[in-house]
């Protein structure tokens, strides 16, 4: 069992007082005894020397011995005169006289040279003894002197003086009495002092004890009041102060942390904390993001069993190995994400104390774009070297000779012609799509009806449409509202997408242009109000695969078969830049049973503007 400080104070203290109560009590008790005995034993001399005297007489031999009835009856006169039991004992220790003794019982009495105070006047001439008289029963301090016998030099007999202890005893008894009642009055206040005493020690510390629960269990408001400018109230002011300290550092600690996290919280790129083992302390939600985790999923497992992915492994081990900072690019399979990831060391000087810290940058935008111009220099490339070489090829011919030939040389320099045209078409498209990039060309946006712009466009387009047989339906919603635009732009937009319709559509199709009004907030909340125009063909369809690049520059689904029909691969890239410098959309969608069809959304003018 643990005592409380309170309890060890007044036990402790109750314990010293009540040691130091018992030694003062027997000391005062053994001065007072020591003194008694000296001052008796002064008294009992002086009587003893004048009992002695009033024994002259009988100190005569052989008288002693024969007549011993008149040696009691003085023993008992000599006794009351003297205050004191009077014994006369033979030097052989037989007793004489005794005036405690009745007359007829002398010869009963015990021989008393066995007594100490007899043994002591036997060799020095005085012996005293305190004891407990086997006659009388009482305590009593005995004196004896060795009284010689009238002119006999060698015979002596032993004067005895006893007197009993029993009133000393009584005012012994008396003043245990008195110092009992004092002790016990000067233990309950002590006991009274010792627990208030305690109680002055011990509240100010269970005070700081409830406080400093209460400041652990994290209530940092906590103060301590305490009058006392003693050391607890030392130690209270600097636990105050450490309160305090510890207030504002975890405020500002709280603060930081709460910076942190909103900044790794609002981070566009992926973070993750290593330990120096490779396990995950911390993911932001931007990471949890990219590989579709939970923190929980995450937190303190290794990151080679959450990521299986072997070159984000062999990244994690050589920073961690090197401790020196690395950085990668890998291409997350099954999404095609493309991640750059920097990996950082960071953290104490000591190897344990080190983290390693992963910034992963989503980059495959970049990475897309980084395609698309590479394959977009690579099919310029290859789209302008086709005519040039063509070119080349038919001139030299009609270097060789072939000039000579007027047959040869016109066919020749029809196809040196139509090639030409082809570069100039495409030299034309990109520079279209280039002014319309760099924002050079600006768009209008003009209430226009889409009816007049579907007609004109549709009479430009008939007369290739009727050469392969196919039918050209217009659908036009009635009422439709203006749409907001530039005129020639939109009509080469659907021209494109007619064009397109009509090329990639086999004999005795069908191409339908349709114009329709949608106001869907949900869908769009920025377009509210549109007019959507599509242009559906009966034609060869675009397989799915190929649709998220068909606006692409130069993609084309099949190249050969594209150029044969004298397509530069730039329609439909033209199409979208000029629909997006419209504030519109377009997509594509396979059409039932067979061919596309291309959708375009258009921003048209409110039917019932907003009342501002
Ligand atoms: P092109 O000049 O080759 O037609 P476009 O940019 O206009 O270039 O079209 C890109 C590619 O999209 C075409 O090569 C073709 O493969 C495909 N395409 C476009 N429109 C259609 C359509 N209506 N039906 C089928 N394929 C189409």
């Amino acid at each position: 069992m643990t005592l409380s400080i309170r309890w060890k104070v007044t036990i402790g203290t109750l314990l010293v007082l009540a040691c130091g109560l018992l030694i003062a009590r027997t000391l005062a008790i053994r001065s007072l005894e020591q003194e008694e005995i000296v001052r008796s034993e002064q008294m009992l001399e002086a009587r003893a020397s004048l009992v002695a005297y009033g024994l002259q007489p009988f100190l005569v031999l052989p008288r002693p011995l024969a007549s011993m009835a008149p040696l009691q009856a003085a023993i008992r006169d000599l006794s009351s005169r003297a205050l004191a039991r009077v014994t006369v004992i033979a030097p052989d220790g037989q007793v004489l006289a005794d005036s405690a003794v009745p007359d007829g019982s002398l010869a009963t009495v015990e021989n008393h040279l066995g007594r100490t105070e007899i043994q002591q006047a036997m060799s020095t001439g005085r012996g005293t003894a305190l004891r407990k008289s086997s006659t009388t029963g009482e305590r009593t301090l005995f004196l004896a002197i060795r009284l010689p016998i009238q002119n006999q030099s060698t015979a002596s007999v032993f004067l005895r003086l006893g007197l009993p202890m029993a009133s000393f005893d009584r005012e012994v008894d008396k003043l245990h009495k008195n110092l009992a009642l004092a002790f016990g009055v000067a233990f309950l206040i002590a006991i009274a002092l010792s627990v208030g005493l305690a109680r002055s020690i011990t509240k100010p510390l269970s005070d700081i004890t409830i406080a400093a629960r209460q400041l652990a269990g994290g209530d940092h408001d906590v103060r301590l009041r305490t009058d006392s400018r003693d050391e607890v109230g030392l130690l209270a002011d600097t636990l105050n102060q450490m309160t305090d300290q510890l207030k504002t550092k975890i405020h500002e600690l709280s603060e930081d942390r709460g910076q942190l996290l909103t900044m790794l919280t609002s981070m566009v790129e992926g973070v993750m904390v290593l330990d120096n083992r490779g396990r995950i302390l911390q993911v932001n939600p931007a990471l949890e993001g990219m590989f579709a985790l939970t923190q929980s999923e995450t937190r303190g497992r290794p990151s080679s069993d959450v990521f299986r992915h072997p070159e984000l492994n062999t990244l994690v081990a050589t920073v961690l190995a090197t401790r020196t900072a690395q950085q990668d690019e890998i291409v997350l399979m099954p999404g095609g994400q493309c991640l750059h990831i920097e990996a950082a060391i960071a953290g104490g000087a000591g190897k344990n104390d080190a983290c390693a810290v992963l910034v992963f940058h989503d980059i495959t935008e970049r990475c897309r774009l980084e395609t698309i111009r590479k394959d977009f220099v690579a099919n310029v490339s290859h789209e302008l070297r086709t005519p040039l070489t063509s070119i080349k090829g038919y001139v030299e011919a009609l270097l060789d000779g072939g000039k000579d030939d007027p047959a040869t040389s016109a066919k020749f320099l029809d196809i040196i012609l139509k090639q030409s045209d082809r570069l100039n078409f495409i030299l034309e498209d990109l520079l279209q799509l280039s002014r319309i990039e760099s924002g050079q060309i600006q768009f209008k946006r003009d209430p226009l009806p889409i009816q007049r712009i579907i007609e004109r466009t549709l009479a430009m387009i008939k007369p290739a449409a009727d050469k392969k047989g196919h039918k050209l339906l217009a659908l036009v919603a009635d009422n439709l509202p203006p749409v907001l635009g530039d005129e020639d732009r939109l009509m080469q937009v659907l021209s494109n997408l007619l064009d397109n319709a009509v090329k990639y559509t086999l004999e005795n199709g069908t191409v339908t242009v349709e114009a329709r009004f949608v106001s869907d907030k949900a869908e769009r909340p920025t377009l509210t109000t549109a007019v959507e125009l599509s242009v559906t063909d009966t034609g060869i369809g675009i397989p799915e695969r190929d649709r998220p690049r068909i606006f692409e520059r130069f993609y084309r689904v099949d190249k050969a078969r594209s150029r044969e029909l004298g397509g530069t691969g730039l329609g439909l890239a033209i199409v979208k830049h000029i629909v997006e410098g419209l504030g519109g959309e377009v997509r594509v969608e396979a059409s039932m049973p067979t061919g596309s069809r291309f959708v375009v959304r258009l921003p048209a003018q409110p039917i019932n503007p907003p009342v501002s």
